[in-house]
């Protein structure tokens, strides 16, 4: 996997978004996600591999993002910590323990972490867009 950045723009927003990541995810904290394409419906995600975990960030955030842009990041970001930090099997027993929503068609442990990621991108968001803590 290689880590493509033209712009010299991204991956700064990416490191600052994991930055603040790692203040409610301490397991996030310097790691380096990478770029790939997950084909358009998908924005990140966390892979649990042989040798750890992997936050892929899609390759549509690459280059120069304007400020709404930045937010979805900063939400992909949070969203993806909060897998990463809970780890394979803390998903597994996510998803069992709060069992299939079907008015969202996901498991309630996913839709609860949808809600926070967008309840912490409001939190960071002033403070990410200025690059200033
Ligand atoms: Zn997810």
């Amino acid at each position: 996997m290689s880590y493509i950045d033209p712009s010299g723009f991204t991956k700064e927003d990416v490191l600052r978004a994991i930055s603040i990541a790692s203040r409610e995810y301490s397991r996030v904290s310097g790691i380096n996600p990478t770029f790939t394409n997950l084909g358009g419906d998908t924005v990140g995600r966390t892979k649990f591999g042989l040798f750890g975990p992997e936050m892929q960030i899609d390759s549509a955030y690459l280059g120069v993002l304007n400020d709404a842009q930045k937010i979805d990041l900063l939400n992909t970001v949070l969203h993806e910590s909060k897998h990463y930090q809970d780890g394979f099997w803390g998903n597994l027993a996510g998803e069992l323990s709060g069992g299939w929503n079907k008015k969202f068609g996901d498991w309630q442990y996913h839709v609860d972490i949808y809600n926070s990621s967008s309840v912490l991108t409001e939190k960071y968001r002033n403070e990410y867009l200025c690059g200033k803590k």
